[in-house]
């Protein structure tokens, strides 16, 4: 059983794709999850296996988490980064649409939270580290629903950390900023599916102002240097090494 066994989920690009490989490089066997394989493929190695999943599917969080007890024997970091966003006013976005935004960013999160604590809490150790985002706590128009649902696992993140700081468990926000990676070309295209009447115009040339940033953004090793730091201050021997409200910005 190696010691350092570490699960990242949306693996197959981006800032969990940067992630998983920077845990590979600095000693952890690193459990890569996404529903893209043949790109999660591209990242598999000595320390890094591929899962493929999605993380709306309960069943398959369960089947995932324990085959890495089953293989592994324990948990030590939880990284929660599958993400998307459906920018569009919040009057235009159907609600069927608004329910998958939640059911990946909130409660896609969430499974997982639940699925590793009683291993975590019978390690009496382990480190979460929940990526939200800097639209979590201030909320602009085009991005609302995008928005709750990063307040709303920040929420549950602040909760869940008093709840289990007894344990030897440190639960962490990181908050990036806007970051070059799949994300922003992916959300264009999902609001240029939601129809808009013509008096939201200036809300949708709002929403590519903000984005026209993209290509001046960071990539996305800046963030998973941020995972790599949170997590190797979450091992100090110092009982409340993060203190209650931890959240890094980046
Ligand atoms: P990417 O689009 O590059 O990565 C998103 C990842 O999420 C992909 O690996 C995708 O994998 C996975 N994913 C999406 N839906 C599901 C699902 N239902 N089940 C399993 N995996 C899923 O974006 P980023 O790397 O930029 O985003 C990562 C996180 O960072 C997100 O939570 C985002 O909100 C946050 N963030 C990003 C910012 C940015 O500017 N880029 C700014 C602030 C926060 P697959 O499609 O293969 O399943």
């Amino acid at each position: 059983m190696a010691d350092n066994i570490a699960l990242v989920t949306g693996a197959s690009s981006g800032i969990g794709r940067a992630t998983a490989e920077l845990l590979a490089q600095n000693g952890y066997y690193v459990f890569a999850l996404a529903r893209r394989m043949h790109r999660l493929e591209q990242i598999r190695s000595s320390h890094i296996e591929p899962i493929c999943l999605d993380v709306t599917d309960d069943e398959a969080v369960r089947h995932a988490v324990a085959r890495i007890i089953s293989t592994r024997g324990r948990i030590d970091v939880l990284v929660n980064n599958a993400g998307i966003c459906q920018p569009g006013a919040v009057e235009c976005v159907p609600l069927e649409t608004a329910h998958r935004q939640l059911e990946v960013n909130l409660f896609g999160y969430a499974r997982f939270m639940q699925a590793v604590l009683p291993h975590m809490r019978e390690q009496r150790s382990g480190c979460i580290i929940n990526i939200v985002s800097a639209l979590s706590r201030i909320s602009v128009p085009g991005f609302g629903w995008y928005s709750a649902s990063k307040y709303a696992i920040e929420a549950l993140t602040d909760a869940v950390r008093g709840e289990v700081m007894e344990f030897g468990i440190k639960v962490v926000l990181i908050a990036p900023g806007l970051i070059k990676t799949e994300f922003v070309p992916n959300q264009l295209r999902a609001m240029e599916r939601i129809p808009h009447p013509a008096a939201y115009e200036k809300l949708l040339a709002g929403v590519h102002n903000l984005v026209a940033r993209e290509p001046e953004a960071p990539g996305p090793e800046i963030i998973a240097k941020a995972v790599l730091s949170a997590v190797k201050v979450s091992r100090s021997p110092v009982r409340h090494a993060l203190p209650l409200d931890s959240k890094m910005s980046v």
